[in-house]
């Protein structure tokens, strides 16, 4: 197996050599100093720097395990190929817009698209967030903290319970506080896989003076969704993502629900052209070949059983019950020997342990085969120690 490689530490000796020379260059100018120019509140950031392992049984980012159909790719390219690349894309994505209107019955005019559900949540933070607080049911996504950060809003966690349903309570009481302007519940959620019913997201919506944001990036794979309640609630913002079920992880697309006058908010700060050519009609492309996508829902959903069930088998294993693509799992090991010892065997999970989170670690379900190489590998470490 090969190691990791870390994007941004490609530097050779000789670049390295080059780059401090750039270093002495700056040096020359002595009215510059970075660090009285660079934003205060981000010294203490580390960048965000997802490992690359080429060769290894991927279990770790909840993508889909299937590959994308290649008759869905061969339609995909003659699309783009009869449209013309050097024109920038449809900056309101009607097409796709209509096509997602189509699978979830909800009006193009409260649908947006963003580079993945990332964008949009950054567009969230930066439109209602900054200068403020947002609160969010922990343990949870990591990409909210990373946003509020860089929008300048200060997280406020408010702790699942024991069993990770969501503090409703607790979220409202948050909100009471003038400065908290958004909400966030994931559901179903991660890393933890429980979803939450939507009677309780309800009581929150009716009562907080916020913005309340319900990632359902997982919800084709179960959990109730909130979609429903779009017309009652002025205040409910809803993401979903085409990276998970849809298997469209490397091309980008995620997309949010709201009403028009939070939509409007919302445009202000969208990048006029977020979304390429390409991962609009490839989209599109992929809501009119649902079929294809839901019977490969279906094959997850049974593989998920079957690794739930081998887990539970385990000693000193305990899966947690879930309606995602993946699992949360609790050892009685030190979960960073069990990740560690996982990826010398070739298999990349992740490590999800924390002060809320002692000794968990969450895994994909994948194929068939990946499951099983997995489920081998984790017995062989744990009844050797
Ligand atoms: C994977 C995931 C997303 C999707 O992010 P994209 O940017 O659309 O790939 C969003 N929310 C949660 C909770 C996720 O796990």
């Amino acid at each position: 197996m090969n190691g990791c490689r870390n994007s941004w530490n490609l530097l050779d000796k000789k670049n390295v050599e080059k780059e401090r020379t750039k270093g002495d260059v700056h040096r020359m100018n002595t009215a510059f100093s970075l660090t009285a120019l660079a934003r205060e509140d981000l010294q203490g950031m580390v960048p965000y720097d997802a490992p690359y392992y080429p060769d290894v049984i991927k279990l770790d980012a909840n993508e889909n395990p299937y590959g994308f159909p290649p008759e869905v790719l061969v339609q995909i390219f003659r699309e783009v190929g009869s449209g013309d690349l050097s024109r920038y894309p449809d900056a309101a994505a009607v097409e796709l817009r209509k096509s997602l209107s189509d699978y979830i019955s909800v009006r193009p005019e409260n649908i947006m698209v963003g580079n993945g559900s990332d964008e949009l949540i950054l567009n969230l933070m930066l439109s209602f967030g900054t200068g403020a607080k947002f609160a969010v049911a922990t343990p949870t996504f990591s990409m909210y903290g990373v946003h509020g950060r860089i929008a300048s809003s200060a997280m406020h966690e408010v702790q699942r319970l024991d069993d990770f349903r969501i503090d409703a309570d607790g979220l409202i009481s948050a909100t009471s506080k003038p400065d908290v302007k958004i909400i966030v519940i994931t559901s179903p959620n991660s890393p933890t896989g429980n979803a939450s019913e939507p009677g309780e997201i309800e009581k929150i919506l009716k009562k907080a003076n916020a913005i309340v944001v319900v990632d359902e990036a997982y919800n084709e794979f179960g959990g109730e969704s909130c979609v429903p309640l779009l017309d009652s609630y002025a205040n409910l913002v809803i993401l979903r993502t085409f990276s998970k079920a849809f298997g469209m992880a490397g091309l980008r697309v995620g997309y949010l629900l709201a009403n028009t006058p939070v939509i409007n908010e919302l445009l202000k700060v969208k990048q006029p052209y977020n979304l390429n050519v390409f991962s609009q009609a490839a989209a599109s492309l992929v809501m009119r070949n649902r079929p294809h996508f839901l019977e490969r829902i279906k094959k997850i959903l049974q593989e998920r059983e079957k690794l739930y069930w081998e887990l539970s088998q385990i000693p000193g294993v305990k899966p947690y019950p879930t309606q995602a693509n993946f699992i949360m799992f609790r050892t009685a090991l030190p979960a960073a020997r069990i990740y560690n010892g996982l990826l010398e065997r070739g298999v990349l999970i992740r490590n999800v342990e924390g002060p809320l989170l002692p000794g968990c670690l969450r895994v994909s379900v994948g194929t068939a085969e990946e499951n099983e190489i997995f489920i081998e590998k984790l017995k062989g470490i744990i009844l050797s120690s």
